[in-house]
């Protein structure tokens, strides 16, 4: 039998540091090494995502185009139609991906909408895919109706270090994303959560994320790591671009933390090098948001993206 990695939630910062501060070369290895011990390493699971609802969002994330407290030209729109989203489903699945993820750019759901949204979730797992939610912050009640209607994934991201959070988002705390995630694994949803890098933290920031994602009770089943998209508007705008070894790095080190989560290489990749993505690929990344948008931002167009995998020699990941 192959042996495994051992699953550790007792990830010091000092054992995290450690990682990102090896050579590139060991870093590497590692990551690679435990990367083949759980995975297929030419397998990448691909996920498309729908804003379901998009812009006009009363939260002040720093990063984000949909929040009401920037100029950003993302206008407040309604929530979609459940028919007009199983259409998208459709789409998707015939493109190739196998789970659908939606977005409404919510504080959190008004029961009413969850109603709505409980439609779609119910719409698209007959469809045949697995289905991915990201709503904002959940009451337990909350996290069993949508875990009723078919969840199977719910996305709430750490987004940075616990220190460094408040200087991106004021309108809700640290806590406040722990108590979801902790509703959500306790309705028994898989858990999708991950972080930005990118938006001005240190290195011992990037740290911090890693090592609390490695240490929650059980590591999230998807784990999306984010390289920021400046958007005009918001106060990140102008900000400098984090070097993509560091990137890569952030990568590598979640790989290793978390050995059998499927680590998605996901906002950011449109201004990314097909050789840093190659990067990301060999540091343990396998999960891609395949479709040329990524909620208002753009993604590489879906046949770049086939191109690039077939250059790898990678395969889509089956479910
Ligand atoms: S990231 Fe989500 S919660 Fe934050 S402003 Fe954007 S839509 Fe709202």
């Amino acid at each position: 039998m192959t042996p495994m990695a051992a699953i550790r939630h007792d990830w010091t910062r000092a054992e995290v540091r450690e990682l990102f501060e090896l050579p590139f070369p060991d870093l590497m290895f590692r990551a690679q090494t435990v990367h083949r011990l759980h995975f297929d390493p030419r397998a990448v699971q691909i996920s498309t995502l729908l804003s379901i609802k998009t812009g006009g969002c009363p939260e002040d994330c720093a990063y984000c185009p949909q929040s009401a407290s920037y100029q950003t030209g993302v206008a407040a729109e309604k929530l979609m139609s459940c028919d007009a989203v199983l259409e998208e489903a459709q789409a998707a699945k015939g493109a190739g991906a196998s789970r659908f993820c939606m977005g409404a750019a919510w504080r959190s759901p008004k029961d009413r909408d969850l109603d709505a949204v409980c439609a779609m979730v119910t719409g698209v797992k007959a469809l045949g895919l697995e289905t991915c939610a990201t709503l904002g912050m959940l009451t337990p009640a909350q996290a069993q109706r949508l875990k009723t209607a078919g969840l199977d994934y719910y996305n709430h991201n750490l987004d940075t270090s616990p220190e460094f959070y408040g200087e991106i988002i004021t309108t809700r705390t640290y806590q406040d994303r722990l108590d979801t995630l902790a509703h959500v694994r306790d309705a028994g949803i898989r858990v999708c959560c991950g972080g930005i890098v990118g938006m001005g933290e240190s290195a011992e920031d990037r740290i911090g994320m890693i090592a609390t994602l490695a240490s929650l009770p059980v590591h999230p089943e998807s784990v999306p790591i984010n390289m920021l998209v400046r958007v005009a508007g918001t106060p990140l705008a102008h900000g400098e671009a984090l070097d993509p070894i560091d990137f890569v790095r952030t990568i590598a080190a979640a790989r290793i933390a978390m050995p059998q989560s499927v680590v998605r290489l996901s906002a950011g990749r449109e201004d990314m090098s097909p050789e840093t993505q190659a990067l990301c690929f060999l540091a343990g990344a396998n999960s891609i948001f395949y479709g040329p948008r990524l909620l208002t931002t753009p993604n590489p167009a879906p046949d770049r993206d086939l191109q690039l995998m077939d250059r790898l020699g990678l395969v889509p990941m089956k479910n």
